[in-house]
C-alpha cells in the first residue's frame, strides 16, 4: 500500500486500506501519537458509507483522497459509533466533500457529543500547551537515543494543538434510538445500539448479508480503554452482539478480526470484572486488587492483548480497567 504521498499534514495519519468483503473496506489506522480511529467504507449503488472520522480533520481527509481512488461515488452517510474524539473530530470534512452527506449515530451518543464532547474539545485548546511544554522539557534533557522520537512527538503535538484549535465540530444531523436500517439496493445497512459498553451509547454497524460488523472501541485489538465505560454491563452488550450472523469484525482500532477475538476480548472483560468483585467481597483494597487480578489474568490475556507491543500497553491498560470496575462494584 503506498502511503507516503498520502500521509496527513501532520504527518502519523497513515492508513492501511483493506477490503473485507465485496465493496466493503476497512482503512486500518497505524498506532500514532495521537490515536486515530479505523475507518470502514461501504459503498453503495448510489453512495457510500463512512463510519468514524478519526482524531482530526487532517486525518478525515487522508480519507477522502484515497476514497477518489476507490470510487466516483459520493459519500452519502458518515456514522458515528461513539462519542470520543479518535472517532468524530473529522466529521466535519464530510460535509465540506459531500454537501448532500449526512453524520448519523444514536441519541445517547449525540447528547455525549454535545454535554462532553464539546466540553473536551476546550479541554485539549487547553490542556495540549501543557503536554508541549512537557515534551519541549524532556527534548531539552534528552540522550541522542531519545532525540528523533521526542522531536517526532513533539511536531505531532503541536499540529494536534493547531487543528483542535481551528475545530468546527460537526453534530451528527440525524439520529435514531435503538436500531435504524439504511436500505441500499444492494446492500442493508443496519445501525445497531445494543446496550452500554465502550460508553452509553455505542452503535454497531451490521451487514447481514456480507456478515461483517463494525463495532467501534466495544471491540478492539488492544486493551479497552474503560474510562467512559460500563465494565459490567459491556460483556451483555457483546453476547447481543455475538448473536448476530457474522465473520469478519472491523473494530475500532488493530486490524479486522474474526469471532475468536470476541470471544478473547469478552472473556477478558468477563473476568476482569469477575475478579474485581471477587476480590471486593472478601474486602480486599484496591491496591491488594491491582496486584491480585493482573496476576489472575495474566496467563490467559497478557499475550493475546499485547500485538501491538509497547503501544497501549496491557498492563498499563489493566490497571485503569481494575481501577474503573472497582469504583463501580465497591
Ligand atoms: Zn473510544
Amino acid at each position: 500500500m503506498d502511503c507516503c504521498g498520502h500521509e496527513g499534514r501532520s504527518g502519523d495519519a497513515r492508513f492501511d486500506i483493506k477490503p473485507v468483503a465485496d465493496g466493503v473496506h476497512v482503512a486500518v489506522a497505524a498506532p500514532a501519537y495521537k490515536v486515530n480511529s479505523n475507518t470502514a467504507i461501504i459503498e453503495s449503488d448510489d453512495g457510500v458509507v463512512i463510519v468514524d472520522t478519526h482524531s482530526k480533520p487532517s486525518a478525515a481527509r487522508v480519507i477522502v483522497d484515497r476514497l477518489r481512488e476507490i470510487t466516483a461515488k459520493p459519500v452519502r452517510y458518515v456514522v458515528n459509533t461513539h462519542f470520543h474524539w479518535d472517532h468524530w473530530h473529522g466529521n466535519e470534512v464530510y460535509p465540506a466533500a459531500y454537501p448532500e452527506a449526512e453524520i448519523v449515530t444514536n441519541q445517547l451518543t449525540r447528547e455525549a457529543m454535545v454535554k462532553k464532547g464539546l466540553k473536551r474539545i476546550r479541554d485539549h485548546v487547553r490542556q495540549v500547551p501543557a503536554e508541549i511544554a512537557k515534551l519541549e522539557a524532556d527534548l531539552a534533557a534528552s540522550s541522542p537515543a531519545q532525540r528523533a522520537k521526542l522531536e517526532a512527538d513533539l511536531a505531532l503535538a503541536r499540529s494536534y494543538l493547531a487543528e483542535v484549535k481551528a475545530l468546527r465540530p460537526a453534530l451528527p444531523t440525524v439520529v435514531f434510538e435503538q436500531t435504524m436500517t439504511l436500505y441500499r439496493r444492494d446492500r442493508e445497512i443496519h445501525l445497531l445500539h445494543l446496550g452500554r459498553a465502550h460508553t452509553e451509547g455505542d452503535v454497531f454497524v451490521y451487514l447481514p448479508k456480507e456478515k461483517v460488523v463494525i463495532t467501534g472501541d466495544a471491540v478492539i485489538g488492544w486493551t479497552p480503554y474503560m474510562g467512559d465505560g460500563y465494565p459490567e454491563d459491556w460483556v451483555g452488550t457483546l453476547d447481543r452482539l455475538a448473536q448476530l450472523d457474522f465473520t469478519s469484525i472491523i473494530m475500532g482500532h488493530g486490524a479486522p478480526a474474526g469471532r475468536d477475538w470476541l470471544a478473547t476480548f469478552r472473556g477478558y472483560i468477563h473476568d476482569m470484572v469477575e475478579g474485581v468483585r471477587e476480590e471486593v467481597a472478601t474486602g480486599a483494597t484496591l491496591e491488594e486488587v491491582k496486584q491480585r487480578v493482573p496476576a489472575r489474568l495474566a496467563p490467559t490475556y497478557e499475550r493475546p492483548f499485547s500485538a501491538y507491543g509497547d503501544y497501549r500497553p496491557w498492563r498499563q491498560g489493566l490497571l485503569a480497567n481494575i481501577e474503573r470496575t472497582y469504583a463501580m462494584v465497591s
